[in-house]
């Protein structure tokens, strides 16, 4: 479903593997999608710089590329340093991080960030994130713990608001409450809960809960048991994030010895960024923070691991589910230390070599893994923000008889791909696919925050904060060696003849289910302790409301006016184009919106598998292997998805279309159009080994994410109950993956069916009738697809269909999933519109409220769940749901008692202020280039006007008290809601077995 305010999913048709919140550790993938090119010029003539604000200035030189200079300065008494990238980018950045390695598994420095939050000298409010998130029109308020740093990065496009929170993330780091109140570390490392003295005591704790939703997923563990077998002698093998059964052991006593050490200035690296008053910035951190420390020795650097002689072989186990077989599920991964200091030049050449043999459909690695039914999937892990880089093959799911043929199979690929010669025109369509990320990124709405990344990477580890950020001249350097033999020399080199590496097999072993207790032989005297304990955390959480004391902006220091979005109609080739006029740094980003209105109720599922198909299948004129050949070689990725747009305020009136989007930058625009015309007009369903393949990946991949399936699973189930976009939407989701494993189980005798519906929806969705086309790009770029759309559209039928009526029903439905998770997702929703209300501004606070100051407290704060939030359409929906909660009744009372909070809402003024700014900060999120023009493209189909934006905008700035009270109503029809979503642990959902209609269990 399309919503008007947040972020539109891109969807890349090159699957990426699952990233989780807040560890960088596994987004180098990512990361490197966004390094951006800058050389720097030598070394400035140094003014003689007067000591300002305590400050010296030890470099300055421009930063060409990003149009931007860096100056270093070190805060002479404190030893703090800063590096400060200034340009005139208005979305600035400050972020201060700290070396940060990890004494043991317990997660010290991933609590430490959490902890920090829950209150400072200045702001003793229990929940500072909130509070800011809540309040403010920053583009970007989080921290992220790494296995090696901490860090606290905050964006706004205000200079006055992140002055503000600048002061509020110092005073957090430096001056943090926990020292005085034991109660922030059992709430957020965790505590033991026991109903009575008699009782056998749980645990419970935000971190522990989200820690254990993380070692649910295999390869977050498996990345765990990488680093450990490659740094057998420095805390990289430990995990910072905490592995749940260490956090229990973790006492606070270690953790406050832990704080003292490393929250030093001496330790800290503080980062701004863009448009602002740097003089003022530091006679700022020097008065209000720095000039209260002095200098002390910290010793945070990780010493390097010593290289083995010879590869090491490690076997580690899983929890499978019972119902799995034992014997096809073994994780095995090939893992290369590269032991060479991290620069540009050997992140990109890691960043092709990955590419090469694992990331396109016909990388060498991946193919050969695959081809001799070794692992039903193949990817790679490569991790590049530690002092030595790590580079995994891994393959996943392997049977037990195939074990025995990974390494050699992996080794001999990689001896006869050294021995031949990398294919010339491969290579420079990785490097022409490598060299657009870094163009796209160029014109990146946050690249501050990935510019921080960078920088952090090298300067922690003793580098120079801008050495990351020079990719031009590596680039250069490394497209001259490609052919001269300079990558089958890294392959050769750096893979197969390194002894620095090893074998990790994860052995799947039956999972109990049960949680093995934590504690069980207790005296009465140390449960009658526990017991007492719980009752003060419980009586700190119902005081720390406090002082609402976080500063804010005013009411007058926010725009009135909704933004603008560009949108243009013209007729191209006789077809209807939306063009957004942007900036995107060359490149054309094209949506085509076919209209699907014509496709047969009972055909919908065979839309979503046509939408998997393209690209994928041959066409006409290319073989499916060109075709990802050409992908790769003219554009930035291909993607297709179904999607619905329901009308404004009409949510029972939906258009559905089928999006297909592809990028290219400018002269590869002909080229590019030219191939989608022919993906679109001319794909071909008639190859049954092809059809059968990509059927049986599908279900592969679609089973795997199911077992750990949460928030998506459980939302996309409830919505199917509340509307008919949900319905529809429904189609893609979990019933889909019922339809693919029928599809696959009995494809001998439906592949003729198969063939005969693919065909039939590619007839009536991929026609030019209805078709909508969007563009963004820059004039400059516009011409080139005006000149080129001919290709695409004449490739295209143009047959009329009669629209189709669709019967959605609304369900009352109370159902539940269970899965591999050791915790919940709990969602449930109503129709608000049943109880006589329409949509309005309004709501956009109520959300706000609720998500801040109400179910944060109560699900968060006091239940331990790691996240809980609201969801409100225009439509006519209002979802509640929580992520990672380790309750499922005590949360579902909490909904049902939102009217009751909402009627005794009695905000301060300034609380007042702040959840209306909040809620337009929600509103003027930044948006990429490519995410302007597709919210714009959603706005027009759905019918909602500029106007109909600004008003909402004024419903919100106009919101009072009272307007939040008269939801109560509304709200109480959570009291008795119909629709419920429960997915995790198979415990609690058995032990409320009698709540649900249906119990799913995923392994059955
Ligand atoms: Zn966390």
């Amino acid at each position: 479903m399309t919503t008007i305010w947040k972020k539109p999913v891109k969807t890349n048709s090159r699957k990426r593997r699952g990233v989780q919140h807040l560890s960088l550790l596994l987004l180098f993938v990512q990361l490197v999608l966004f390094i951006t090119p800058a050389s720097a010029a030598a070394l400035s003539n140094l003014k003689d710089f007067p000591l300002s604000s305590g400050f010296e200035l030890v470099d300055e030189r421009p930063v060409k590329d990003l149009n931007a200079t860096g100056k270093w300065y070190r805060h002479r008494k404190s030893g703090a340093q800063v590096y400060y990238l200034q340009n005139d980018d208005d979305n600035k950045v400050f972020s201060i991080g700290f070396r940060t390695p990890a004494p043991d598994d317990s997660g010290i420095p991933h609590i430490i960030e959490h902890s920090v939050f829950c209150g400072s000298r200045k702001y003793p409010v229990n929940n500072m994130l909130s509070q800011i998130q809540k309040g403010s029109v920053n583009t970007f308020a989080n921290a992220f713990t790494t296995s090696d740093k901490t860090f606290f990065p905050v964006a706004s496009k205000n200079e006055k608001e992140l002055r503000n929170l600048m002061d509020v993330y110092l005073d957090a780091v430096f001056h943090p409450n926990f020292y005085q109140s034991p109660e922030i570390f059992w709430q957020e490392g965790g505590h033991f809960e026991l109903a009575s003295p008699a009782d056998v005591p749980v645990y419970n704790g935000i971190v522990y809960n989200e820690m254990k939703s993380h070692y649910t997923a295999v390869d977050n563990r498996l990345d765990r048991a990488i680093l450990k077998s490659l740094f057998p002698d420095t805390s990289y093998s430990r995990d910072a994030m905490g592995d749940p059964k260490e956090t229990s052991k973790l006492t606070r006593d270690k953790l406050l010895a832990y704080h003292q050490t490393y929250y030093h200035p001496s330790n800290s690296f503080i980062f701004l960024y863009g448009n602002l008053n740097i003089d003022d910035t530091l006679k700022f951190l020097d008065e209000e923070y720095l000039r209260d420390y002095d200098q002390k020795q910290v010793d945070a650097s990780i010493p390097l691991q010593t290289p083995f002689e010879k590869r090491r072989t490690v076997t580690g186990e899983y929890p499978l589910p019972t119902k799995e077989d034992r014997d096809e599920n073994t994780y095995l991964s090939l893992n290369y230390g590269i032991n060479e200091p991290l620069s540009s030049e050997l992140i990109l050449t890691m960043t092709i070599v990955d590419r090469l043999l694992m990331g396109t459909a016909t990388s060498p690695v991946k193919t050969t893994l695959l081809g001799s039914g070794i692992g039903k999937n193949a990817y790679s892990f490569l991790l590049a923000d530690i002092k030595q880089p790590v580079y995994s093959i891994i393959a996943e799911k392997v049977r037990d008889e195939q074990v025995p043929f990974f390494e050699s199979t992996v080794e001999k690929t990689l001896r006869n791909l050294v021995r031949q010669g990398i294919d010339r025109e491969q290579l420079q369509t990785i490097i022409d696919m490598v060299e657009y990320e870094i163009r796209e990124s160029q014109a990146g709405a946050s690249r501050g925050l990935l510019y921080n990344q960078l920088v952090l990477n090298s300067w922690m580890n003793g580098g120079h904060p801008a050495a990351l950020l020079k990719v031009e001249e590596a680039l250069a350097k490394i497209k001259q060696g490609a052919s001269s033999g300079y990558f089958e020399q890294f392959i050769e080199e750096h893979l197969l003849n390194n002894l620095y590496s090893s074998l990790v097999a994860l052995k799947p072993v039956s999972a109990a289910g049960k949680e093995e207790p934590l504690k069980t032989a207790l005296t009465d005297a140390e449960k009658e302790i526990l017991f007492r304990q719980q009752k003060e955390l419980q009586d700190w959480q119902s005081k720390a409301k406090s002082s609402e004391n976080i500063p804010r902006l005013t009411l007058k220091e926010i725009n009135r006016q909704a933004q603008v979005l560009p949108l243009e109609e013209r007729t191209e080739a006789g077809v209807k184009v939306l063009f957004h006029q942007l900036f995107t740094n060359g490149i054309a980003y094209v949506d085509l919106y076919f209209d699907t209105q014509d496709v047969p109720q009972t055909q919908l599922p065979y839309l979503y598998l046509l939408a998997e198909m393209l690209g994928n299948v041959s066409t006409d004129h290319r073989n499916y292997r060109m075709i990802d050949q050409e992908l790769n070689e003219h554009t930035g990725g291909l993607a297709v998805v179904p999607d619905t747009f329901p009308h404004y305020k009409k949510g029972e009136l939906i258009t559905p279309k089928l999006l297909v989007s592809i990028s290219a930058v400018a002269d590869q625009v002909p080229a590019a159009l030219e191939l989608l015309g022919d993906m679109a007009g001319h794909s071909r369903f008639d190859d049954e080994r092809r059809l059968r393949e990509i059927l049986h990946q599908i279900r592969t991949h679609r089973e795997s994410a199911l077992y750990e399936a949460g928030e998506s699973l459980a939302l996309g189930r409830l919505q199917s109950f509340l509307s008919p976009a949900g319905q529809y939407d429904e189609q893609g989701g979990y019933s889909y993956s019922r339809f693919i494993v029928d599809l696959d189980d009995h494809f001998d005798t439906k592949v003729a069916e198969i063939r005969r519906n693919l065909k039939q929806v590619a007839q009536r969705a991929l026609n030019k009738e209805g078709l909508i086309i969007s563009v963004t790009t820059g004039d400059k770029e516009y011409p080139l697809f005006q000149q080129n759309v001919g290709r695409l559209v004449s490739a295209l039928e143009s047959q009329h269909f009669s629209p189709e009526t669709y019967h959605f029903q609304k369900a009352d439905k109370k159902e539940a999933f269970i899965t591999a998770s050791e915790v919940y997702v709990v969602a449930q929703g109503i129709d608000y519109r049943e109880t006589g209300r329409q949509y309005n501004g309004h709501m956009e606070v109520l959300r706000n409220v609720l998500d801040h100051g109400y179910l944060w407290e109560r699900l968060r704060m006091k239940g331990g769940a790691y996240g809980a939030f609201s969801q409100i359409d225009d439509g006519g929906t209002i979802s509640l749901c929580s992520v990672d909660d380790p309750n499922v009744k005590e949360t579902i009372d909490v909904y049902a008692q939102t009217g009751e909070f909402l009627r005794r809402f009695q905000p301060g003024e300034q609380e007042m202020t702040s959840y209306i700014i909040g809620a337009i900060g929600v509103m003027d999120d930044l948006l990429e280039p490519w995410e302007k023009g597709r919210v714009a493209a959603a706005r027009y189909i759905r019918g909602l006007r500029q106007q109909d934006i600004q008003q909402v905008r004024e419903e919100i700035l106009s919101t009072s008290p009272q307007d939040i009270r008269n939801f109560a109503p509304l709200m109480d029809a959570f009291r008795r809601a119909r629709n419920l979503t429960v997915v995790g642990n198979g415990e609690k959902i058995m032990q409320n077995q009698d709540s649900f209609d249906s119990v799913v269990d995923i392994f059955k």
